[in-house]
């Protein structure tokens, strides 16, 4: 989406200030009114712009600056800090109770994303273990049903609609009723959406909602709703109080900057994000880790400042990923270092990739997964370790006898390796950057 030009654009502001040779605040002062623009351009809310700089004026003070501190560096966090907050409207997301019936219910604008979105959302449940279904009250649209059918068959989700039922209100109680007999676990209900905001559709939501009174009402936003999110999202929440936002084609071209609007003037978390048409497209929201993308640094700038902070061993690690390497022996080192740093459920969060691998796992059994892949890196040659992986791929045999030799199965040190070949991406599309970021380290 265009949020990259605007993570583009807001980092050049940033590093062209970082390199300047004189860090005053007039320099500071322009650094902040081209981010600010580049929101605007990007459809976040112009009082929210005022706020953040406001905000990152507040946040370095130069006069105040004690000499010998990394102004850089303490702007690059100011930056960052005030970007996350933007986003992060610091409620707690929906979470599922098992072995109880949970009702989500969806509304938004047609076309919006809605119905295709419902289905990933009960095939990620799904796949952590709940027994999940969908409903379709979408009587309006014709087709709607057929559609949310596809998709539910496609991803083997029951489902409950009706072709004859015209009254959305019946149809909607009555598919959550019967899941409910049949103890379903998370019982997703789409609603159908309109053009524009309508009475009638206002009416016809707050009558579903009462009807299957559910303990989370979603709205879903298309990426692409500009400078209308606000007002959207302002009357979709006085109407149906949604708990939670799920933006949709964040994989297009559109500047999504409403999306950061609408967020912050309903003070409701983005929980998901679609990234795509297939039923995989879908990733948990994570402000930190947004906006750390947002600004080319990846999830990796979090784990930085951690690894930083914890003075652990990573000069070489560094090194690498500055000069656009990350070998094998880089991951088995941030693999053994994630063993020390706690909460590993976080700390996987923050590596690319690596969160996929720990998706549904406990803490405990994230650490017996982390154990088998240092197992794995333990029955490696020093060659192997220090490669780029890719002698794994023309010699398979490694594998076999890496599995081998680590009691695992190849399978599971394919998955090793897919893990450093994202890293090793990241780090070669990350270079420039780090190297900035290293240089600003260097000198605090
Ligand atoms: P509804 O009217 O709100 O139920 O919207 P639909 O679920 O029918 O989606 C409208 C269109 O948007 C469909 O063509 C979907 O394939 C597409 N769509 C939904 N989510 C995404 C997404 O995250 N990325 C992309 N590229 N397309 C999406």
């Amino acid at each position: 989406m265009v949020l990259q030009d605007l993570g583009r654009r807001i980092n050049a502001a940033v590093t062209d200030l970082t390199r300047s040779q004189n860090l005053d605040e007039k320099a500071f002062d322009s650094m902040v009114k081209e981010i600010c623009n580049a929101l605007l351009e990007a459809d976040v809310n112009v009082k929210l712009v005022a706020g953040l700089r406001q905000s990152i004026r507040r946040s370095v003070n130069f006069k105040e600056l004690a000499p010998g501190v990394n102004k850089k560096r303490v702007i690059q966090k100011a930056v960052f800090d005030e970007l996350v907050k933007l986003v992060d409207p610091h409620a707690e997301p929906f979470k599922p109770r098992k072995g109880k019936p949970n009702i989500i219910m969806f509304v938004g604008l047609q076309g919006a994303g809605k119905t295709t979105t419902c289905t990933k959302l009960a095939r990620w449940y799904q796949a952590r273990g709940f027994k999940s279904c969908l409903v379709c009250a979408d009587t309006f649209r014709a087709g709607a049903f057929d559609q949310l059918k596809q998709n539910a068959t496609k991803a083997r989700i029951p489902y409950f609609g009706s072709l004859t039922n015209t009254d959305p209100v019946a149809v909607a109680a009555e598919g959550v009723e019967k899941f409910k007999r049949e103890r379903f676990e998370v019982i997703i209900v789409d609603t159908s959406g309109r053009h524009r905001q309508e009475d009638a559709l206002f009416e016809e939501m707050v009558q579903i909602q009462q009807a299957v009174r559910p303990q989370q009402t979603v709205m879903v936003l298309d990426a692409s709703i500009g400078q209308a999110a606000e007002a959207q999202s302002r009357a979709f929440k006085e109407a149906a109080d949604f708990g939670a936002i799920i933006i949709t084609k964040t994989d297009g071209a559109a500047a999504g900057g409403g999306a950061i609007s609408a967020v912050a003037a309903t003070h409701t978390p983005i929980v998901f994000i679609g990234s795509g048409e297939h039923l995989l497209d879908l990733e948990r929201f994570d402000p930190r880790a947004f906006v750390g993308k947002l600004l080319g640094m990846g999830d990796m700038q979090g784990l930085m400042e951690h690894v930083q902070s914890l003075k652990l061993d990573q000069k070489d690690t560094m090194k690498h990923i500055a000069s656009g390497v990350f070998t094998v022996r880089d991951l088995r080192d941030q693999l053994s270092n994630i063993t020390k740093m706690g909460p590993l459920s976080k700390m996987a969060g923050m590596i690319p990739g690596l969160s996929n691998a720990m998706q549904g796992l406990d803490d405990a059994d994230s650490a017996a997964k982390l154990r088998r892949m240092i197992a794995i890196t333990d029955s490696m040659t020093d060659k192997e370790l220090d490669s780029d992986g890719k002698l794994f791929v023309q010699e398979p045999t490694r594998m076999t006898r890496v599995a081998r030799g680590s009691g695992t199965s190849v399978r599971e040190v394919e998955e090793l390796l897919t893990q450093q070949q994202t890293m090793a991406t990241m780090a070669k599309r990350m270079k420039g950057g780090m190297a900035n970021m290293q240089r600003a380290q260097g000198a605090m």
